[in-house]
């Protein structure tokens, strides 16, 4: 699948049929597999032999989605969650134990902030926030012996900062660690981290993957190039053996590209469960079907929005990485010359009142805790997503009280500025 441009693997690539087998992906709606004999099940048990045994491991409806969206990302492995949170926790959990510290952007998703700095806290596991502009000793310094991991987001969820994908990962190597960077936002139709140096990607599949509002969803993504050996002191869980599968290390059974990933299913799948259901493996790759065709129009919804916004009178400011305005326009140039995503932030003049009042007179954007589907929605992240934060922590993940996020569908433009038009008039 490797020739072929990214629209072709988008539709094909992950589950190649043979001679009278469903064309379409089939849904292995089943939690167990069978087997002629004790021994052959055995050897599955012990990481010998590859099969299935547990949906709650692996299925092979789930594999070949997960195949599909390692060939999207340019990745060597892959694996579904049932959320973009479990994908973000497993990535880290992965390498991370009590004791370890994390380097993350501090302007990433309220779910991830939340996750990091409270519920993974609890784990012993702490973190760094570094704002995504701070210079290369800003960011150096922010390094412990025990940082294990560094995190952000491509464009992050609902700031709309774009990460400097190169100088995270420069940071990262030079502290022998991993850049985990969720790419959610854009998707790899318009920006591939592992490219740019990114070591391990994921994704919240609910967003644009699946893009239709259906199925909640998750994926991690192994560039399989980070060379865990060569830093063994700092990632015994891949470089130790395994008691629990009969002492086997997994760098070295399973090689730079095959560690990470049979790891993360072979411990943590295991023993906490977030597995996407085949059903929504399923939904998730009618949309990956067409990824490549909607994301531009997105992008093209996001650019038209953006643009209406930043000229009217009630608008305060207006985030889209596409106006050329936008602090992070070069950045978004460099690393999305195609466009980048569809949702477009916002602040109004007149605070939280006038983002009521705005919302409640929007027609075809409905609010919702939702972006990146097929329909246009919005939200006012202070008031939800991001309620758990102190002003300060707002201040710092670059979300105002009044701020708005509106997620272009695939509606057309025109209808889109026109119910914008409208709902700014009832303002005043
Ligand atoms: C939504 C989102 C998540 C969480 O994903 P769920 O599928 O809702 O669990 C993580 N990261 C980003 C950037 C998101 O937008």
């Amino acid at each position: 699948m490797n020739k072929y441009g990214i629209g072709t693997k988008a539709v094909q690539a992950g589950y190649r049929p043979g001679n009278g087998e469903p064309r379409q992906i089939p849904i292995i709606q089943s939690t167990t597999f069978k087997y002629e004999s004790s021994e052959e099940m055995g050897k599955l048990f012990d990481l010998e032999a590859s099969g299935y045994f547990y949906t709650r491991l692996q299925n092979p409806t789930n594999d070949y989605v997960a195949a599909k969206i390692a060939a999207l990302e340019g990745g060597k492995a892959a694996m579904l969650t049932s959320s973009g949170q479990a994908a973000n926790f497993f990535a880290l959990f992965n390498i991370c134990e009590c004791g370890s510290h994390i380097v993350a952007s501090s302007s990433i998703y309220g779910g991830t902030f939340n996750l990091l700095s409270v519920t993974m806290k609890k784990m012993g596991i702490s973190v760094s926030f570094v704002s995504p502009d701070c210079s290369e000793e800003e960011l150096a310094a922010a390094f412990r012996e025990n940082t294990r991991a560094v995190f952000g987001e491509t464009i992050a969820n609902p700031a709309l900062t774009v990460l400097d994908i190169e100088k995270f990962a420069r940071a990262a190597h030079a502290h022998a660690v991993p850049l985990v960077v969720d790419n959610t936002f854009p998707t790899p139709i318009h920006c591939r981290p592992i490219e740019w140096g990114a070591d391990i990607v994921t994704h919240s599949t609910t967003k644009y993957m699946d893009g239709h509002g259906a199925s909640l969803g998750g994926v991690i993504v192994d560039g399989g190039s980070f060379n865990w050996t060569a830093h063994a002191e700092k990632f015994p869980g891949l470089c130790t053996p395994d008691e629990s599968y009969h002492g086997i290390t997994y760098a070295e059974k399973f090689g730079r590209e095959g560690a990470f990933i049979t790891k993360c299913t072979a411990q943590l799948m295991r023993d906490f469960g977030s597995m996407q259901s085949p059903q929504n493996a399923f939904l998730l790759n009618l949309g990956l079907e067409s990824l490549h065709v909607r994301m531009p129009r997105h992008a093209e919804n996001g650019q038209a929005v953006a643009e209406f916004l930043s000229v009217q009178p009630e608008v305060e400011s207006v985030s889209y990485p596409g106006l050329p305005s936008d602090p992070y326009h070069s950045l978004a140039e460099k690393y999305m010359p195609r466009g980048g995503c569809g949702v477009v932030s916002f602040c109004l003049r007149g605070g939280r009142a006038a983002a009521a009042k705005f919302m409640d007179s929007l027609q075809l954007a409905a609010i919702e805790t939702h972006v990146a589907d097929a329909r246009t929605c919005c939200l006012n992240p202070a008031g939800t997503t991001h309620r758990q934060l102190t002003e300060k922590q707002l201040q710092e993940a670059g979300i105002p009280a009044g701020l708005i996020r509106y997620s272009c569908g695939l509606e057309d433009k025109e209808d889109l500025i026109a119910d914008l038009r409208q709902a700014l008039a009832a303002l005043s």
